[in-house]
């Protein structure tokens, strides 16, 4: 069987970045920029005023005090967002406000907290710097600058960035179209009465969020039963229709499980089935080869049992998401945490032990493991907030050691 890191590294192997897209500006968060952002002008493109205050020459407050302050005639006002601008001689200031046009004329702007201002006059009360309180033109940047480079995730800043460059929309890294397949004859839609022996069908709930946290609404949300027919038609809609497809339960060695076998009767390469971690174990990786018009597709079976699904998306799923939508990290990065509690199992299997952490004063990391870890309770991954790395070989990690934790982090 294959260890975690083994099926990572070929699952991102075989994960392609999809092509460039163009998105509008209120659509682009969370995908990744296909191109560096190159400024069209200097930032900012105007002298402008950092304060509310009043332009002056230096000369003329070079001894204004508290106990000797100038006065200056007042020339005018100029607001933000007017083009008009005065030009002031010794004896005059001109009042501006926070963002409006600095006249070349002015010297300095002095913040109007230390003037006072009557009929047609101010009082300065301290003296001024060389272009004190002026955001110079090109200041943070001249035109042409790179600044930012291509791969980096589009954050709520990065939006803003490239709205105060005049960009309406921008070229990103397209994301997958994602496709999700429940199989099972005893699941039932949420809301509807069940029969005995039937449950409700949380796994594609769960990753339909699971996928919305990314970004992404799934292209279908298919339900199989457990007849080689019906799984088979599921298949064939969500790869038809799809970029990725990410089915639950129907993969194990149960006589019902017709997952794998009807991935390869459709032409599905499979990569690896089974992983040596708990939970997990059966999970099933394939690719659909590329035609000339499209990229490689990935079909991910993933196991039935709720928590099994999600912790399995989460390690596996996840990292190729981000591979597809051109994210700089794909994989998850561990942080190192002190374990509250001992922990025991056989050895054999990468055990994901669902933790909550919590940050001491000090700023380091301490992880208790939630009640309700076998792989059918959701609510002891529903309590979670991180996976505790139990490693393949070890039996028993007792309290106070250090151990590794992905933080569950479902978006890009
Ligand atoms: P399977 O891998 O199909 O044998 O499923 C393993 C376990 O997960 C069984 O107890 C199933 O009832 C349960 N299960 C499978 N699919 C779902 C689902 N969509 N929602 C909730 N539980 C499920
Ligand atoms: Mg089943």
């Amino acid at each position: 069987m294959l260890t975690y890191y083994e099926a990572l590294e070929k699952i991102i192997g075989h994960s392609q970045t999809l092509p460039k897209v163009e998105r509008k500006l209120e659509e682009m968060l969370g995908y990744v920029l296909a191109e560096p952002v190159v400024a069209k002008f200097p930032m900012p493109q105007f002298d402008n005023s950092a304060v509310d205050g009043f332009g002056v020459l230096l000369r003329d407050v070079e001894n204004a005090s508290e106990n000797s302050p100038v006065s200056l005639s007042l020339l005018g006002e100029v607001q933000a967002g007017a083009a008009r601008t005065h030009t002031i001689a010794s004896g005059q200031a001109v009042k501006i406000l926070t963002g409006a046009t600095v006249p070349s004329s002015v010297e300095a702007v002095v913040m109007r907290e230390y003037c006072e201002e009557n009929k047609g006059r101010i009082v300065v009360k301290i003296h001024a710097e060389p272009g004190e309180n002026i955001r110079r033109k090109g200041g943070e940047y001249p035109a042409g600058t790179e600044v930012l480079s291509a791969g980096m995730s589009v954050t709520p800043p990065v939006v803003g960035l490239l709205a105060s460059l005049g960009f309406r929309s921008f070229a990103v890294y397209d994301k997958p179209r994602v496709a999700i397949i429940a199989t099972g004859d005893e699941l039932v839609p949420p809301g509807e009465p069940l029969q005995p022996g039937q449950i409700y069908n949380s796994n594609s709930f769960a990753l339909r969020a699971a996928l919305q946290a990314f970004g992404i609404e799934p292209t279908d949300v298919l339900h199989a039963l457990d007849s080689a027919e019906s799984t088979r038609a599921a298949f064939e809609k969500a790869i038809k229709n799809a970029d990725v497809v990410i089915s639950t339960g129907g993969v194990s060695v149960g006589d019902y499980d017709y997952v794998k076998d009807v991935l390869e009767s459709l032409g599905v390469q499979t990569v690896f089935w089974r992983i040596a971690v708990k939970p997990g174990k059966p999970v099933y990786f394939g690719i659909v080869h590329a035609s000339a018009s499209s990229n490689q597709k990935l079909v991910f079976g993933l196991p039935g049992n709720p928590v099994s699904g999600l912790v399995t998306y989460h390690q596996f799923v996840l990292p190729a998401l981000r591979k597809l939508s051109g994210c700089p990290a794909v994989e998850p990065k561990p942080a190192t945490a002190v374990l509250g509690s001992k922990l025991r199992k056989k050895p054999g299997r990468l055990d994901f032990i669902r933790g909550q952490v919590r940050y001491l004063d000090d700023g380091s990391l301490t992880v208790e493991p939630t009640v309700g870890q076998d792989s059918h309770m959701i609510s002891g991954l529903a309590k979670a907030d991180s996976l505790i790395h139990f490693a393949a070989d070890a039996e028993s990690i007792e309290a106070g050691s250090k151990v590794l934790v992905d933080l569950l982090q479902w978006w890009s």
